[in-house]
């Protein structure tokens, strides 16, 4: 299985609840491997962010010029290096995509004879993403750009219409779910703690608000319930955010998984993705508890759930 990362990804912030090191950390601990090739991303171009983004924003972010209103809601401090790693991230999942639908190396015109009948299942990991609190015209909650958004809209481009985007990350999928509101070809599901950040949370495809504390029992049987309407819309691909911050000890998250309950659900969407043979782009999303390594160690195990399927 390919995993895209780039120790680019590392960011620095200064003192910040984000862990930019999580990415370098769960790379290094999956680099013993044999079933795990790691691929270097290229930035997504301005182009490719400019079919979610708009021109303004993509604008202030380039050149450094946000006001100070934008700059809070963005919660994270703006910088060149800052820009470039998440323009960067944004590629890395556009990459994942273009590896696990096959597109890779073609472009729309030159796709005629490619088919996807395969039952191969092909799953790709990006270490990084699942930025989907990034709106198209702003910044939020450490979501520069929406990476999902524009790889989906890129695998549009290039003739595969139908996509699935599963967020499971403690936080309901704000961003994302404004992005595709009028799409009907994009199914969203976000399944989050429905008493937590963001506030306004835009409409969904389906959304799934578990209350504080929902623990695994209630989490895996809501999952169980939402992921065959999401298949139901026959996708072309599926995008998986896999956030580590559903988990019990989160200093931003709320539902109280266990490590087994993650690695559970995680088990759930990709078997549930693999036995419809659809490819499966994984990205990461939020992670932030107490203990770095315990972030670390949950991506990881996603990584190798994924590899395991592969
Ligand atoms: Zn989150």
């Amino acid at each position: 299985m390919q995993a895209v990362y780039s120790n680019r990804y590392q960011i620095d912030l200064g003192l910040h609840v984000f862990p930019t090191a999580k990415y370098r950390l769960i790379a290094e601990r999956l680099s013993q491997r044999p079933d795990i090739t790691f691929v270097e991303p290229e930035p997504a171009t301005w182009a490719e962010m400019a079919l979610v983004h708009t021109a303004d924003y993509l604008a202030k972010m380039r050149d450094g010029t946000l006001g100070e209103t934008e700059v809070d809601q963005l919660e994270l401090p703006w910088s060149a290096e800052m820009v470039e790693g998440f323009r960067l991230m944004v590629g890395g999942t556009i990459q994942a995509a273009l590896i696990a639908t096959g597109l890779e190396g073609t472009s729309f015109k030159s796709q005629g004879g490619l088919s996807l009948e395969t039952s191969d299942f092909r799953v790709a990991c990006h270490i990084g993403g699942g930025l989907h609190h990034a709106f198209p015209n702003h910044g939020e909650g450490f979501c520069p750009f929406n990476d999902v958004a524009v790889a989906a809209r890129v695998l549009q481009d290039r003739g595969l219409a139908r996509i699935a985007i599963i967020d499971l990350d403690v936080h309901h999928g704000n961003g994302t779910a404004f992005i595709f509101e009028s799409d009907p070809r994009v199914f969203t599901l976000s399944m989050h703690q429905q008493h937590n950040y963001p506030v306004w949370k835009p409409r969904s495809t389906l959304d799934v608000g578990l209350p504080d504390g929902a623990h695994d029992a209630t989490y895996l049987r809501e999952l169980e319930r939402a992921l065959p309407q999401a298949m139901a819309h026959r996708p072309q691909c599926v995008f998986f955010l896999a956030g580590a911050d559903p988990y019990e000890d989160d200093q931003l998250g709320g539902l109280r998984l266990t490590r087994d309950g993650l690695q559970q659900r995680d088990r759930m969407v990709i078997e549930t993705v693999r036995t419809a043979g659809v490819p499966l782009v994984v990205t990461l999303a939020g992670g932030y508890a107490r203990r770095l390594d315990d972030t670390v160690s949950i991506h990881a195990a996603t990584i190798e759930e994924a590899a395991g399927a592969a």
